[in-house]
């Protein structure tokens, strides 16, 4: 039998070129070779969202429809809505009773993150204990192996000190889940810094071919390349690292002639912005498609959670009998 593995999103916006390649792209070969449950953790978005649960239904709607047209295949995958396996929750409120505060207190992303929304002093109970949901995303499957990038490493280390409680007070249930590490290519935004919402510096799944046009025009590129005649240095330009992450193949060509003042930037970009299209168009429509069908969307969340539930439900009865809570 394949062993499970659990990865999910937030449903908090519209995913950008950025998830596709980082996160999707690696789905699609993990439900190749695992049992994969892929996650959209609505309960977590409202870790920090709470105020704005009226949103959640449409951006739930959208992640999937994105999903599915970059190729995650419910055939292969079993994909959930969070707040639809009541088990997550279940094992949440029990990984609760045994997490130390002093653990997430000292957790330094929850800190960054209140920083960045401006809510520090608004901290609410879920967004602290938003690591022990993590958890419990992670143990209900008996996940040996979580799809991460190297930067996500630490906060694995929570869920495995969480595991570790519960084995060592009760009975050996969890398997102290490893990191799956995936080389993750790094895409910054338009704008050179890291591509986020918050910057509004990303190409999304979903722009149109004219916002993606715009988009790739107002890269910055070598700024010591002032006329076309000027020899270019690939090394520094944003431009150039797209062409490195997404297509390699033209890499060497486009260095050359960035090298040897033989393309001019503005060509250089709209041959990119071309190429960019080509790959986003066939999702866009599949993107337009899904979301014209919603009950289709809301069919596939039902069964794939269902069919989750009953998986689940094997680790909470252990969890139960282990606690001696069987009654
Ligand atoms: Fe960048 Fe292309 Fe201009 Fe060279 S020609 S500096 S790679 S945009």
């Amino acid at each position: 039998m394949k062993e499970a593995i659990f990865s999910g999103m937030r449903p908090t916006g519209s995913l950008h070129i950025g998830h596709y390649l980082g996160v999707l792209e690696n789905w699609k070969i993990l439900q190749e070779n695992y049992k994969c449950f892929f996650g959209i953790v609505d309960w977590h978005a409202l870790t920090t969202k709470w105020q704005d649960s009226a949103d959640l239904k449409a951006y739930i709607e959208e992640m999937l429809a994105e999903w599915l047209s970059c190729g995650i295949d419910p055939k292969k995958s079993t994909i959930i809505l969070q707040s639809l396996v009541p088990e997550h929750v279940h094992l949440h409120m029990v990984l609760s009773m045994l997490t130390p505060v002093s653990w997430l207190e000292r957790n330094p992303t929850v800190k960054e993150q209140a920083r960045e929304l401006g809510i520090e002093e608004q901290l609410t109970y879920g967004h602290l204990g938003y690591p022990v949901l993590m958890a419990a995303d992670i143990l209900i499957y008996k996940s040996k192996k979580v799809p991460v990038g190297i930067d996500q490493v630490p906060h694995l280390e929570m869920t495995r000190e969480i595991a570790r409680r519960f084995n060592f007070h009760y009975k050996e249930i969890f398997p102290e889940p490893e990191a799956l590490l995936a080389e993750f290519p790094k895409l910054l935004g338009v704008d050179g810094r890291k591509m986020s919402k918050s910057y509004n510096n990303a190409i999304y799944l979903k722009d149109d071919e004219k916002s993606v046009n715009e988009k790739v025009a107002s890269m910055i590129t070598d700024p010591e390349r002032i006329k076309k005649t000027d020899p270019g240095h690939p090394d520094v330009c944003n431009v150039f690292s797209y062409y490195g992450v997404l297509f390699k193949s033209e890499l060497f060509q486009v260095r050359e002639r960035c090298e040897k003042a033989q393309i001019g930037c503005v060509d250089c970009k709209k041959q990119l912005a071309k190429k960019i299209n080509e790959i986003l168009e066939p999702i866009r429509s599949q993107r337009n498609y899904y979301l014209s069908h919603k009950d289709m969307l809301w069919d596939i969340l039902k069964s794939g959670s269902n069919s989750a539930s009953s998986y689940c439900k094997n680790t909470i009865r252990e969890v139960y009998e282990a606690m001696k809570l069987n009654y």
